[in-house]
């Protein structure tokens, strides 16, 4: 596509995100159309598709905003086709898809301001979409999902849990990459999970899952996940990584679950001779919420080249919190007080570091807008989509 093409998509697409109800409008009319050439679509789709409607306008988003990196588009775009077998959906489904995205995009702008530009331009963002999803899911090797067995679950906090499973047969997932699951609690939904452990020849998994207050499927999966259970997972998204060759050092921050993607990797460069510096960051709400933190610190202990630094939004525990405080080891970081993006934009601007962000879209907003006021180049900084 051409300079031109991407302004004119880039700014035909803020008028649907700018505007109140803009991304509802647009992705009912989507699904409208999809369903309306394709009834039996609908029975792939969960029953509930408030989450489905979020997750096209935000893909749409991360597309366009690659568009003069198109390697970086069609990469996302082709790890996305290869999740959506789960809902048995496969390559020669997306030309529908396509003619739906763009009529979704024709009826919300409108005849008066839809010229032939607009048009063309929208129809190459749609069947770059639509060729690189149906490449991904046609070309793939793995199976569209793997089975596990959950073989612990613990509660570390009232609102989080550490759910391990055995999966049937290994993933070959990358440290850092997120996957989708799906519970036998809630049996056609699907959520986001980090691995907290690297992929291993055992089939051996971990999650850190915060409940979400009226969520759908978190407050089960912490609070009614049995040991046996049967999970599904599909597959390997993201691309959260150290670039080990770039030869520089690394930042790292992660609050509440956060954690989970970056311990994957670190645990993962522990069993590397040499790494660059990484410097971790590890937030929550108050000192008790940092659940994961001695683990950390053992992963200090023995990596030199790991620093660990505790940050609590609060100073002390909330009073309804009755155990008492662990002791701070000696030679840990002392905890600093304050938002994580603050605390860590406080030492400077990071410039010479590979960032990486992982929590709450709230957290992660919040971290990337500190660091950019102080003067972090925005290329530096690598988080997860929100
Ligand atoms: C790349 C990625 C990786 C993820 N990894 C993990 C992980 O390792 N562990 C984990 O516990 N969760 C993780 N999540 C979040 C997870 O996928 C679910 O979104 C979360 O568990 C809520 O699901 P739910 O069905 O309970 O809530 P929903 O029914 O989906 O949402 C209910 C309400 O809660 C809001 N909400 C959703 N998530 C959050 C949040 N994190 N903070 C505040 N409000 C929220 C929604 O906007 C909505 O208004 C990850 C998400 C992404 C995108």
């Amino acid at each position: 596509m051409n300079l031109r093409e991407i302004a004119l998509v880039r700014t035909n697409f803020r008028s649907v995100t700018e505007t109140p109800n803009g991304r509802d409008r647009l992705s009912n009319s989507f699904y409208g159309l999809l369903f309306g050439e394709n009834p039996m679509f609908r029975q792939l789709f969960p029953a509930t598709m408030e989450h489905q409607r979020d997750r096209l306008v935000d893909a749409i988003q991360i597309v366009l905003d690659h568009l003069e990196q198109p390697d970086i588009a069609r990469g996302f775009l082709e790890q996305l086709g290869r999740d959506h077998r789960k809902y048995g959906v496969d390559g020669s489904h997306y030309a529908a898809a396509a003619r739906a995205l763009h009529g979704a995009l024709r009826a919300y702008t409108g005849p008066a301001f839809w010229t032939d530009s607009i048009d063309q331009a929208w129809w190459h963002v749609a069947t770059l979409i639509s060729d690189s999803m149906a490449s991904g899911a046609d070309t793939d090797d793995m199976p569209s999902h793997w089975d596990g067995t959950v073989v612990d679950h613990r509660r570390v906090l009232d609102d989080l849990a550490i759910v391990r499973l055995r999966t049937d047969t290994p993933i070959p997932y990358e440290a850092g990459q997120y996957l989708s699951v799906r519970t036998p609690q809630r049996p056609r939904m699907w959520r986001y999970l980090s691995p907290a452990i690297p992929s291993n020849p055992h089939g051996e998994i971990e999650f850190h899952i915060r409940r979400i207050s009226g969520g759908w499927v978190s407050p089960s999966m912490v609070n009614e996940t049995r040991v046996g259970d049967r999970w599904s997972l599909s597959s390997p998204l993201g691309g959260l990584k150290v670039d080990l060759d770039s030869g520089d050092d690394v930042l790292m921050i992660g609050s509440g679950t956060g954690i989970a993607p970056l311990r994957a990797q670190i645990m993962e460069m522990s069993s590397r001779g040499i790494n660059p510096r990484v410097h971790l960051f590890v937030g929550g709400r108050h000192p008790c919420d940092l659940y994961d933190l001695y683990t950390m610190w053992e992963l200090a202990m023995v990596n030199p080249w790991l620093t660990v630094v505790p940050v609590s939004e609060e100073e002390n525990d909330p009073w309804w919190h009755v155990e008492p405080p662990r002791e701070h080891p000696i030679g840990m970081h002392q905890r600093l007080v304050g938002p994580i993006g603050k605390v860590v934009a406080s030492f400077g601007a990071w410039t010479d570091r590979q960032i990486q962000i992982a929590g709450s879209p709230r957290m992660v907003a919040e971290t990337t807008q500190e660091l950019l006021a102080a003067g972090t180049p925005w290329e530096r900084i690598q988080h997860d989509p929100v």
